[in-house]
Protein backbone atom coordinates (compact mmCIF):
# COMPACT_ATOMS: atom_id res chain seq x y z
CA UNK A 1 0.00 0.00 0.00
CA UNK A 2 1.79 3.71 -0.96
CA UNK A 3 1.98 6.14 1.77
CA UNK A 4 2.97 9.44 1.45
CA UNK A 5 5.56 10.69 4.02
CA UNK A 6 5.93 14.32 4.51
CA UNK A 7 8.12 14.56 7.60
CA UNK A 8 10.78 12.19 9.09
CA UNK A 9 11.99 12.22 12.57
CA UNK A 10 15.74 11.00 13.18
CA UNK A 11 15.73 9.46 16.38
CA UNK A 12 19.55 9.62 16.42
CA UNK A 13 22.53 12.03 16.45
CA UNK A 14 26.24 12.07 15.26
CA UNK A 15 26.97 11.11 11.80
CA UNK A 16 23.69 8.58 11.18
CA UNK A 17 21.70 11.78 11.89
CA UNK A 18 23.31 13.85 9.16
CA UNK A 19 23.24 11.14 6.77
CA UNK A 20 19.82 10.30 7.34
CA UNK A 21 18.85 14.18 7.19
CA UNK A 22 20.69 14.68 3.78
CA UNK A 23 19.16 11.69 1.94
CA UNK A 24 15.52 12.90 2.62
CA UNK A 25 16.04 16.21 1.98
CA UNK A 26 17.30 14.96 -1.52
CA UNK A 27 13.70 13.22 -1.15
CA UNK A 28 11.74 16.45 -0.45
CA UNK A 29 11.53 15.17 3.08
CA UNK A 30 11.32 17.58 5.65
CA UNK A 31 13.45 16.59 8.81
CA UNK A 32 13.31 16.50 12.94
CA UNK A 33 16.27 16.31 14.99
CA UNK A 34 15.80 14.98 18.21
CA UNK A 35 18.91 16.23 20.85
CA UNK A 36 19.79 16.06 24.71
CA UNK A 37 20.91 18.20 26.61
CA UNK A 38 24.83 17.39 25.56
CA UNK A 39 24.17 17.69 21.87
CA UNK A 40 22.59 20.96 21.79
CA UNK A 41 25.12 22.64 19.44
CA UNK A 42 25.81 19.43 17.33
CA UNK A 43 25.53 19.89 13.68
CA UNK A 44 22.83 17.37 13.38
CA UNK A 45 20.65 19.71 14.93
CA UNK A 46 21.27 22.64 12.70
CA UNK A 47 20.84 20.33 9.78
CA UNK A 48 17.53 19.30 9.72
CA UNK A 49 14.37 21.79 9.33
CA UNK A 50 13.07 21.61 12.70
CA UNK A 51 14.74 20.29 15.60
CA UNK A 52 13.63 19.37 18.82
CA UNK A 53 15.61 19.27 22.37
CA UNK A 54 13.90 15.53 24.66
CA UNK A 55 16.43 16.58 27.94
CA UNK A 56 18.40 14.15 29.21
CA UNK A 57 22.01 13.47 29.16
CA UNK A 58 22.12 9.64 29.38
CA UNK A 59 21.08 7.67 26.35
CA UNK A 60 18.63 6.01 28.24
CA UNK A 61 16.92 9.22 29.62
CA UNK A 62 17.53 10.66 25.97
CA UNK A 63 17.87 8.97 22.78
CA UNK A 64 16.63 5.46 24.11
CA UNK A 65 13.80 7.01 26.04
CA UNK A 66 10.56 5.99 23.95
CA UNK A 67 8.13 8.04 25.62
CA UNK A 68 10.03 11.04 24.61
CA UNK A 69 10.82 10.23 21.06
CA UNK A 70 6.82 9.34 20.34
CA UNK A 71 6.31 12.39 21.99
CA UNK A 72 8.44 14.39 20.15
CA UNK A 73 6.89 13.25 16.94
CA UNK A 74 3.40 14.23 17.52
CA UNK A 75 4.75 17.60 18.56
CA UNK A 76 6.67 18.23 15.19
CA UNK A 77 3.99 16.03 13.64
CA UNK A 78 6.47 13.77 12.35
CA UNK A 79 4.63 11.28 10.18
CA UNK A 80 7.70 8.86 10.12
CA UNK A 81 10.68 7.70 12.17
CA UNK A 82 14.23 6.72 11.01
CA UNK A 83 15.94 4.96 14.16
CA UNK A 84 19.56 4.51 12.38
CA UNK A 85 21.57 2.22 13.82
CA UNK A 86 22.21 1.22 17.76
CA UNK A 87 19.82 3.19 20.06
CA UNK A 88 16.46 2.08 18.95
CA UNK A 89 16.59 0.53 15.72
CA UNK A 90 16.61 -3.22 16.63
CA UNK A 91 13.97 -2.92 19.44
CA UNK A 92 10.68 -4.42 18.33
CA UNK A 93 8.93 -2.53 21.42
CA UNK A 94 9.90 0.84 19.28
CA UNK A 95 8.29 -0.07 16.38
CA UNK A 96 5.32 -1.40 17.41
CA UNK A 97 4.80 1.76 19.18
CA UNK A 98 5.03 3.90 16.07
CA UNK A 99 2.99 1.31 14.59
CA UNK A 100 -0.14 1.82 16.99
CA UNK A 101 0.33 5.72 17.01
CA UNK A 102 0.52 5.54 13.36
CA UNK A 103 3.95 6.54 12.73
CA UNK A 104 6.48 5.03 10.13
CA UNK A 105 8.87 3.19 11.47
CA UNK A 106 11.08 3.30 8.49
CA UNK A 107 12.66 -0.71 9.43
CA UNK A 108 11.06 -4.11 9.34
CA UNK A 109 7.96 -4.82 11.16
CA UNK A 110 8.14 -5.81 14.88
CA UNK A 111 7.88 -9.11 14.44
CA UNK A 112 10.96 -9.46 12.14
CA UNK A 113 13.16 -7.20 14.34
CA UNK A 114 12.00 -9.75 17.52
CA UNK A 115 12.77 -12.65 16.04
CA UNK A 116 15.76 -11.36 13.65
CA UNK A 117 17.32 -9.30 17.12
CA UNK A 118 17.94 -12.44 18.99
CA UNK A 119 21.07 -14.48 17.83
CA UNK A 120 19.05 -17.56 18.84
CA UNK A 121 16.10 -17.24 17.56
CA UNK A 122 17.63 -15.86 14.48
CA UNK A 123 19.62 -18.82 14.10
CA UNK A 124 16.62 -21.45 14.62
CA UNK A 125 14.51 -19.49 12.01
CA UNK A 126 17.48 -19.52 9.31
CA UNK A 127 18.18 -23.43 9.98
CA UNK A 128 14.48 -24.14 8.48
CA UNK A 129 15.90 -22.48 5.30
CA UNK A 130 19.06 -24.26 5.34
CA UNK A 131 21.30 -21.70 6.43
CA UNK A 132 24.71 -23.29 7.79
CA UNK A 133 25.59 -22.04 11.22
CA UNK A 134 28.73 -22.00 13.23
CA UNK A 135 28.60 -25.42 14.79
CA UNK A 136 27.33 -24.71 18.45
CA UNK A 137 24.41 -24.85 20.30
CA UNK A 138 20.87 -23.25 19.91
CA UNK A 139 19.78 -23.16 23.20
CA UNK A 140 20.05 -20.43 26.14
CA UNK A 141 21.50 -22.37 28.83
CA UNK A 142 22.66 -20.66 32.73
CA UNK A 143 23.42 -23.74 34.24
CA UNK A 144 27.58 -23.70 34.40
CA UNK A 145 27.63 -27.61 34.66
CA UNK A 146 25.96 -28.46 32.15
CA UNK A 147 27.32 -25.44 29.43
CA UNK A 148 30.60 -26.74 30.40
CA UNK A 149 29.39 -30.18 28.95
CA UNK A 150 28.54 -28.76 25.67
CA UNK A 151 31.52 -26.61 25.97
CA UNK A 152 33.64 -30.22 26.09
CA UNK A 153 31.67 -31.25 22.91
CA UNK A 154 31.62 -28.67 20.56
CA UNK A 155 35.79 -29.12 21.17
CA UNK A 156 37.62 -25.60 22.80
CA UNK A 157 38.27 -22.48 21.83
CA UNK A 158 34.60 -21.83 22.29
CA UNK A 159 32.98 -18.28 22.13
CA UNK A 160 29.54 -17.41 24.88
CA UNK A 161 27.65 -15.03 23.60
CA UNK A 162 25.21 -12.35 24.38
CA UNK A 163 22.01 -13.88 22.68
CA UNK A 164 20.85 -10.16 22.43
CA UNK A 165 24.30 -8.52 21.95
CA UNK A 166 25.69 -5.88 19.46
CA UNK A 167 28.26 -3.81 19.08
CA UNK A 168 30.96 -6.55 20.42
CA UNK A 169 29.71 -6.22 23.56
CA UNK A 170 28.78 -9.93 25.86
CA UNK A 171 31.18 -11.93 23.52
CA UNK A 172 33.96 -14.40 25.44
CA UNK A 173 36.77 -16.26 24.10
CA UNK A 174 37.44 -19.06 26.26
CA UNK A 175 40.77 -21.30 25.02
CA UNK A 176 41.00 -23.86 28.25
CA UNK A 177 38.19 -25.61 30.04
CA UNK A 178 39.97 -24.02 32.98
CA UNK A 179 39.19 -20.64 32.38
CA UNK A 180 35.30 -21.73 31.48
CA UNK A 181 33.13 -21.35 34.35
CA UNK A 182 34.71 -17.64 35.25
CA UNK A 183 34.00 -16.87 31.47
CA UNK A 184 30.61 -18.00 31.29
CA UNK A 185 29.73 -16.12 34.68
CA UNK A 186 31.23 -12.84 32.88
CA UNK A 187 29.22 -13.57 29.63
CA UNK A 188 26.49 -13.50 31.89
CA UNK A 189 26.80 -10.19 33.97
CA UNK A 190 28.11 -8.53 30.95
CA UNK A 191 24.90 -9.55 29.47
CA UNK A 192 22.44 -8.83 31.89
CA UNK A 193 24.08 -5.22 32.65
CA UNK A 194 24.08 -4.38 28.85
CA UNK A 195 21.09 -5.67 27.03
CA UNK A 196 18.67 -7.30 30.37
CA UNK A 197 18.92 -10.39 29.57
CA UNK A 198 21.16 -13.02 30.92
CA UNK A 199 20.85 -15.26 28.13
CA UNK A 200 24.03 -16.59 26.40
CA UNK A 201 24.97 -19.35 23.86
CA UNK A 202 28.12 -21.25 23.14
CA UNK A 203 29.59 -21.36 19.71
CA UNK A 204 32.84 -23.26 18.11
CA UNK A 205 35.34 -20.00 18.12
CA UNK A 206 36.47 -20.22 14.35
CA UNK A 207 40.03 -19.58 14.41
CA UNK A 208 41.29 -16.71 11.94
CA UNK A 209 38.15 -16.50 9.68
CA UNK A 210 36.72 -13.58 7.55
CA UNK A 211 33.81 -11.39 8.56
CA UNK A 212 31.51 -11.49 5.33
CA UNK A 213 28.85 -10.02 5.16
CA UNK A 214 25.69 -9.13 2.67
CA UNK A 215 23.57 -5.87 1.93
CA UNK A 216 20.05 -6.66 1.23
CA UNK A 217 16.73 -5.04 0.75
CA UNK A 218 13.43 -6.25 0.54
CA UNK A 219 9.86 -4.51 -0.59
CA UNK A 220 6.33 -4.89 0.78
CA UNK A 221 5.52 -7.07 -2.29
CA UNK A 222 8.30 -9.69 -1.60
CA UNK A 223 10.80 -8.80 -4.06
CA UNK A 224 14.64 -8.91 -2.54
CA UNK A 225 18.01 -7.17 -3.99
CA UNK A 226 21.22 -8.27 -2.66
CA UNK A 227 23.58 -5.39 -3.02
CA UNK A 228 26.62 -7.65 -2.45
CA UNK A 229 29.00 -8.37 0.06
CA UNK A 230 31.69 -6.45 2.30
CA UNK A 231 34.48 -7.97 3.93
CA UNK A 232 34.59 -6.46 7.87
CA UNK A 233 37.82 -8.24 8.86
CA UNK A 234 39.67 -5.71 10.41
CA UNK A 235 38.09 -5.39 13.91
CA UNK A 236 38.96 -4.34 17.67
CA UNK A 237 37.35 -6.12 20.56
CA UNK A 238 35.19 -8.03 17.96
CA UNK A 239 34.06 -4.58 16.32
CA UNK A 240 34.83 -3.14 13.03
CA UNK A 241 37.26 -0.42 11.91
CA UNK A 242 38.29 -0.96 8.73
CA UNK A 243 35.54 -2.31 5.82
CA UNK A 244 35.58 -2.47 2.24
CA UNK A 245 33.29 -3.87 -0.44
CA UNK A 246 33.26 -6.15 -2.36
CA UNK A 247 35.86 -8.45 -0.94
CA UNK A 248 39.08 -8.80 -3.02
CA UNK A 249 39.34 -12.56 -2.75
CA UNK A 250 35.71 -13.89 -3.71
CA UNK A 251 35.26 -15.33 -7.15
CA UNK A 252 32.34 -14.78 -9.06
CA UNK A 253 30.50 -18.18 -7.94
CA UNK A 254 31.30 -17.62 -3.89
CA UNK A 255 29.84 -14.17 -4.36
CA UNK A 256 26.34 -15.28 -5.95
CA UNK A 257 26.86 -17.94 -3.07
CA UNK A 258 26.81 -15.63 -0.20
CA UNK A 259 24.19 -13.42 -2.05
CA UNK A 260 21.85 -16.38 -2.31
CA UNK A 261 21.99 -17.15 1.12
CA UNK A 262 21.61 -13.42 2.49
CA UNK A 263 18.27 -13.41 0.72
CA UNK A 264 17.27 -17.01 1.91
CA UNK A 265 17.65 -15.58 5.47
CA UNK A 266 15.68 -12.33 4.61
CA UNK A 267 12.99 -14.54 2.72
CA UNK A 268 13.06 -16.77 6.23
CA UNK A 269 11.79 -13.73 8.55
CA UNK A 270 9.77 -11.49 5.46
CA UNK A 271 12.39 -9.22 5.79
CA UNK A 272 10.97 -5.64 4.16
CA UNK A 273 13.76 -2.86 4.63
CA UNK A 274 17.55 -2.66 4.80
CA UNK A 275 19.42 -5.40 6.38
CA UNK A 276 22.43 -6.97 6.64
CA UNK A 277 23.00 -10.81 6.96
CA UNK A 278 26.59 -11.34 8.53
CA UNK A 279 28.28 -14.34 8.38
CA UNK A 280 31.83 -16.19 9.09
CA UNK A 281 34.33 -17.41 6.51
CA UNK A 282 36.40 -20.21 6.67
CA UNK A 283 39.47 -20.65 4.41
CA UNK A 284 37.73 -22.41 2.11
CA UNK A 285 34.97 -19.64 1.69
CA UNK A 286 33.02 -21.88 3.69
CA UNK A 287 29.92 -19.51 5.02
CA UNK A 288 28.36 -19.73 8.83
CA UNK A 289 25.61 -17.50 9.62
CA UNK A 290 26.51 -15.47 12.21
CA UNK A 291 22.89 -12.92 12.62
CA UNK A 292 21.55 -10.34 10.88
CA UNK A 293 21.07 -6.86 11.77
CA UNK A 294 17.64 -5.24 11.24
CA UNK A 295 19.02 -1.82 10.06
CA UNK A 296 21.24 0.60 8.62
CA UNK A 297 24.50 -0.74 8.77
CA UNK A 298 27.72 1.80 10.14
CA UNK A 299 29.62 0.76 6.91
CA UNK A 300 26.80 0.72 4.36
CA UNK A 301 28.48 3.70 2.52
CA UNK A 302 30.80 1.18 1.03
CA UNK A 303 28.30 -0.46 -0.92
CA UNK A 304 26.65 2.88 -2.19
CA UNK A 305 30.14 3.59 -3.44
CA UNK A 306 30.21 0.35 -5.53
CA UNK A 307 26.71 0.50 -6.47
CA UNK A 308 25.50 3.98 -6.78
CA UNK A 309 22.33 3.07 -4.62
CA UNK A 310 21.12 5.64 -1.92
CA UNK A 311 20.30 3.16 0.55
CA UNK A 312 18.80 5.54 2.63
CA UNK A 313 16.35 6.96 -0.08
CA UNK A 314 15.78 3.25 -0.50
CA UNK A 315 14.78 2.59 2.73
CA UNK A 316 12.50 5.26 2.84
CA UNK A 317 10.94 4.76 -0.65
CA UNK A 318 10.38 1.23 0.28
CA UNK A 319 8.69 2.32 3.65
CA UNK A 320 6.37 4.28 1.80
CA UNK A 321 5.47 1.06 0.05
CA UNK A 322 6.87 1.68 -3.33
CA UNK A 323 8.40 -1.26 -5.27
CA UNK A 324 12.28 -1.98 -5.24
CA UNK A 325 13.33 0.01 -8.28
CA UNK A 326 16.90 -2.44 -8.24
CA UNK A 327 17.08 -5.74 -8.75
CA UNK A 328 20.47 -8.18 -9.32
CA UNK A 329 20.12 -8.45 -12.73
CA UNK A 330 20.98 -4.81 -13.14
CA UNK A 331 22.73 -4.31 -9.87
CA UNK A 332 27.02 -4.23 -11.22
CA UNK A 333 29.61 -3.81 -8.82
CA UNK A 334 31.56 -0.15 -9.83
CA UNK A 335 35.22 -0.19 -8.90
CA UNK A 336 36.22 -0.68 -4.76
CA UNK A 337 35.01 1.42 -1.86
CA UNK A 338 37.15 1.21 1.66
CA UNK A 339 35.94 2.82 4.89
CA UNK A 340 37.40 3.65 8.10
CA UNK A 341 35.92 4.75 11.55
CA UNK A 342 37.65 7.04 13.08
CA UNK A 343 36.75 6.66 17.10
CA UNK A 344 37.78 8.71 19.90
CA UNK A 345 40.38 5.36 21.06
CA UNK A 346 43.85 5.45 21.84
CA UNK A 347 45.30 2.30 19.49
CA UNK A 348 48.53 2.51 21.47
CA UNK A 349 46.16 2.09 24.71
CA UNK A 350 44.21 -1.30 23.84
CA UNK A 351 41.77 0.45 21.88
CA UNK A 352 40.59 2.33 25.29
CA UNK A 353 38.49 5.64 24.84
CA UNK A 354 39.99 8.94 24.49
CA UNK A 355 37.15 11.61 24.79
CA UNK A 356 37.72 15.36 25.26
CA UNK A 357 37.84 18.49 23.35
CA UNK A 358 38.29 18.43 19.42
CA UNK A 359 41.12 21.19 19.56
CA UNK A 360 42.06 20.56 15.06
CA UNK A 361 39.52 19.50 13.14
CA UNK A 362 40.51 19.36 9.24
CA UNK A 363 38.48 16.86 6.65
CA UNK A 364 40.28 15.48 3.85
CA UNK A 365 38.74 16.65 0.23
CA UNK A 366 39.56 15.37 -3.57
CA UNK A 367 38.80 12.56 -6.25
CA UNK A 368 36.80 9.76 -4.30
CA UNK A 369 36.51 11.04 -0.71
CA UNK A 370 33.50 10.97 1.44
CA UNK A 371 33.60 11.87 5.05
CA UNK A 372 30.05 11.11 6.71
CA UNK A 373 30.33 13.19 10.56
CA UNK A 374 29.14 14.16 13.03
CA UNK A 375 31.48 16.85 14.74
CA UNK A 376 33.14 20.16 14.02
CA UNK A 377 36.54 21.78 15.67
CA UNK A 378 36.08 23.25 18.96
CA UNK A 379 33.20 20.60 20.02
CA UNK A 380 33.71 17.84 22.52
CA UNK A 381 33.45 13.99 22.55
CA UNK A 382 30.80 13.22 24.97
CA UNK A 383 31.15 10.46 27.08
CA UNK A 384 28.57 9.25 26.98
CA UNK A 385 27.45 8.13 23.52
CA UNK A 386 29.46 5.51 20.88
CA UNK A 387 33.21 7.25 20.73
CA UNK A 388 32.95 7.35 16.80
CA UNK A 389 33.88 10.66 15.43
CA UNK A 390 33.46 10.30 11.48
CA UNK A 391 33.95 7.45 9.09
CA UNK A 392 36.46 8.43 6.30
CA UNK A 393 35.12 6.10 2.76
CA UNK A 394 37.19 6.54 -0.64
CA UNK A 395 36.27 4.69 -3.67
CA UNK A 396 38.34 3.65 -6.68
CA UNK A 397 37.93 2.40 -10.20
CA UNK A 398 39.44 -0.89 -8.63
CA UNK A 399 41.14 -1.65 -4.98
CA UNK A 400 44.72 -0.20 -5.24
CA UNK A 401 43.02 3.49 -6.42
CA UNK A 402 40.38 2.75 -3.59
CA UNK A 403 43.38 2.65 -0.77
CA UNK A 404 46.01 4.79 -2.38
CA UNK A 405 43.18 7.24 -2.20
CA UNK A 406 42.37 6.54 1.65
CA UNK A 407 46.04 6.48 2.50
CA UNK A 408 45.82 10.27 1.09
CA UNK A 409 42.83 11.12 2.86
CA UNK A 410 44.31 9.99 6.07
CA UNK A 411 47.64 12.19 5.83
CA UNK A 412 45.40 15.32 5.10
CA UNK A 413 42.77 14.51 8.14
CA UNK A 414 43.98 16.66 11.02
CA UNK A 415 42.76 15.93 14.44
CA UNK A 416 44.25 17.05 17.68
CA UNK A 417 43.35 17.20 21.38
CA UNK A 418 42.24 13.34 21.44
CA UNK A 419 43.59 10.24 20.16
CA UNK A 420 41.69 8.58 17.05
CA UNK A 421 42.31 5.07 15.31
CA UNK A 422 43.23 7.03 11.97
CA UNK A 423 47.56 5.86 13.26
CA UNK A 424 46.16 2.58 13.70
CA UNK A 425 44.01 2.38 9.86
CA UNK A 426 47.23 3.44 8.51
CA UNK A 427 48.84 0.80 9.69
CA UNK A 428 46.98 -1.80 8.96
CA UNK A 429 46.03 -0.36 5.22
CA UNK A 430 49.80 -0.31 4.54
CA UNK A 431 50.21 -3.69 5.76
CA UNK A 432 51.25 -6.38 3.64
CA UNK A 433 48.27 -8.61 4.47
CA UNK A 434 45.79 -6.04 3.55
CA UNK A 435 47.35 -5.21 0.77
CA UNK A 436 46.93 -8.90 -0.35
CA UNK A 437 43.32 -9.11 1.25
CA UNK A 438 44.31 -12.24 3.11
CA UNK A 439 43.56 -10.67 6.42
CA UNK A 440 41.35 -11.95 8.90
CA UNK A 441 39.64 -11.11 11.86
CA UNK A 442 42.83 -11.81 14.32
CA UNK A 443 44.62 -9.03 12.33
CA UNK A 444 44.65 -7.22 15.15
CA UNK A 445 45.42 -9.22 17.95
CA UNK A 446 48.59 -11.11 15.64
CA UNK A 447 50.07 -8.52 13.90
CA UNK A 448 49.47 -5.15 15.93
CA UNK A 449 51.55 -3.86 18.40
CA UNK A 450 51.17 -0.31 19.40
CA UNK A 451 55.33 0.15 18.44
CA UNK A 452 54.18 -0.11 15.15
CA UNK A 453 52.24 3.11 14.86
CA UNK A 454 55.54 5.03 14.75
CA UNK A 455 57.09 2.62 12.13
CA UNK A 456 54.49 1.81 9.59
CA UNK A 457 56.31 3.93 6.89
CA UNK A 458 58.96 1.66 7.19
CA UNK A 459 57.46 -0.71 5.47
CA UNK A 460 57.95 0.21 2.04
CA UNK A 461 59.94 -2.42 1.25
CA UNK A 462 57.02 -5.01 2.28
CA UNK A 463 54.51 -2.73 0.28
CA UNK A 464 56.31 -3.01 -3.00
CA UNK A 465 56.56 -7.07 -2.20
CA UNK A 466 52.77 -6.96 -1.85
CA UNK A 467 52.15 -4.99 -5.04
CA UNK A 468 54.22 -7.36 -6.80
CA UNK A 469 52.48 -10.11 -5.24
CA UNK A 470 49.33 -9.03 -6.33
CA UNK A 471 50.11 -8.02 -10.00
CA UNK A 472 51.55 -11.41 -10.36
CA UNK A 473 48.64 -13.71 -8.17
CA UNK A 474 50.08 -17.15 -6.66
CA UNK A 475 53.26 -15.16 -5.71
CA UNK A 476 52.95 -15.38 -2.11
CA UNK A 477 56.25 -17.14 -1.79
CA UNK A 478 58.01 -14.09 -2.35
CA UNK A 479 55.66 -12.26 -0.79
CA UNK A 480 56.74 -14.32 2.63
CA UNK A 481 60.24 -13.95 2.31
CA UNK A 482 59.63 -10.01 2.91
CA UNK A 483 57.01 -10.35 5.47
CA UNK A 484 58.35 -10.40 9.68
CA UNK A 485 55.48 -12.42 10.79
CA UNK A 486 53.23 -14.86 8.51
CA UNK A 487 49.72 -15.11 8.40
CA UNK A 488 48.96 -18.20 10.53
CA UNK A 489 46.17 -19.14 8.30
CA UNK A 490 45.87 -20.54 4.62
CA UNK A 491 44.36 -18.14 3.15
CA UNK A 492 45.31 -17.70 -0.70
CA UNK A 493 45.02 -14.36 -2.41
CA UNK A 494 43.26 -15.30 -5.99
CA UNK A 495 41.98 -13.69 -8.73
CA UNK A 496 38.33 -12.21 -8.67
CA UNK A 497 38.01 -13.31 -12.53
P1 LIG B 1 27.56 -2.45 12.60
O1 LIG B 1 26.90 -3.70 13.12
O2 LIG B 1 26.66 -1.53 11.87
O3 LIG B 1 28.81 -2.73 11.93
P2 LIG B 1 28.41 -1.87 15.30
O4 LIG B 1 28.37 -3.30 15.70
O5 LIG B 1 29.69 -1.15 15.41
O6 LIG B 1 27.92 -1.59 13.84
O7 LIG B 1 27.28 -1.11 16.11
C1 LIG B 1 26.93 0.20 15.81
C2 LIG B 1 26.36 0.88 17.01
O8 LIG B 1 25.20 0.23 17.42
C3 LIG B 1 27.27 0.87 18.21
O9 LIG B 1 27.07 2.07 18.91
C4 LIG B 1 26.80 -0.30 19.00
O10 LIG B 1 27.13 -0.20 20.36
C5 LIG B 1 25.32 -0.24 18.75
N1 LIG B 1 24.66 -1.55 18.79
C6 LIG B 1 24.80 -2.54 17.89
N2 LIG B 1 24.02 -3.60 18.21
C7 LIG B 1 23.37 -3.26 19.34
C8 LIG B 1 22.41 -3.92 20.18
N3 LIG B 1 21.97 -5.14 19.95
N4 LIG B 1 21.97 -3.25 21.27
C9 LIG B 1 22.41 -2.00 21.53
N5 LIG B 1 23.29 -1.33 20.78
C10 LIG B 1 23.78 -1.94 19.71
P1 LIG C 1 27.67 -8.60 17.43
O1 LIG C 1 26.19 -8.67 17.55
O2 LIG C 1 28.34 -8.09 18.64
O3 LIG C 1 28.08 -7.94 16.17
P2 LIG C 1 28.49 -11.09 16.16
O4 LIG C 1 27.88 -12.44 16.39
O5 LIG C 1 28.19 -10.44 14.86
O6 LIG C 1 28.09 -10.14 17.36
O7 LIG C 1 30.06 -11.24 16.35
C1 LIG C 1 30.91 -10.12 16.37
C2 LIG C 1 32.27 -10.52 15.83
O8 LIG C 1 32.86 -11.56 16.63
C3 LIG C 1 32.25 -11.10 14.42
O9 LIG C 1 32.32 -10.10 13.46
C4 LIG C 1 33.48 -11.98 14.41
O10 LIG C 1 34.65 -11.25 14.17
C5 LIG C 1 33.54 -12.49 15.83
N1 LIG C 1 32.88 -13.80 15.94
C6 LIG C 1 31.59 -14.02 16.22
N2 LIG C 1 31.32 -15.34 16.27
C7 LIG C 1 32.47 -15.97 16.01
C8 LIG C 1 32.86 -17.36 15.95
N3 LIG C 1 32.00 -18.34 16.18
N4 LIG C 1 34.15 -17.64 15.65
C9 LIG C 1 35.04 -16.65 15.44
N5 LIG C 1 34.74 -15.34 15.50
C10 LIG C 1 33.47 -14.99 15.79
MG1 LIG D 1 27.60 -8.57 14.29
Amino acid sequence: MLKSIKKILIANRGEIANRIIRSAHDLDIATVSIYSEVDSTSPHVLLARQSIGIGGILSSESYLDIDKIINACKVTGADAVHPGYGFLSENAEFARRCEAENIIFIGPNAETISIMGDKLSAKKKVTEFNVPLVPGMDLAITDLNSAMNIADEIGYPVMIKASAGGGGKGIRIVYDKMDFKDEMKRAMSESKSSFGSDQVFIEKFILAPKHIEVQIIGDQYGNYAALFERDCSIQRRNQKVIEEAPCSLLTDSKRKEICALAIKVAESCNYVGAGTVEFIADQSFNFYFLEMNTRLQVEHPVTEQITSVDLVKEQIKVAMGEPLSINNKTLKINGHSIEVRIYAEDPANNFLPDVGKLTTYKIPKGPGIRVDDGFEEGMNIPIQYDPMIAKLISHGSNREEARKRMLRAIDEYKISGIETTLGFCKFALEHPLFINGTFTTSFVSEHFTPDLLTKSLDHDEEIVAAIVAINGYNEMKSFSKTTPKQNPSNWKSRSKK
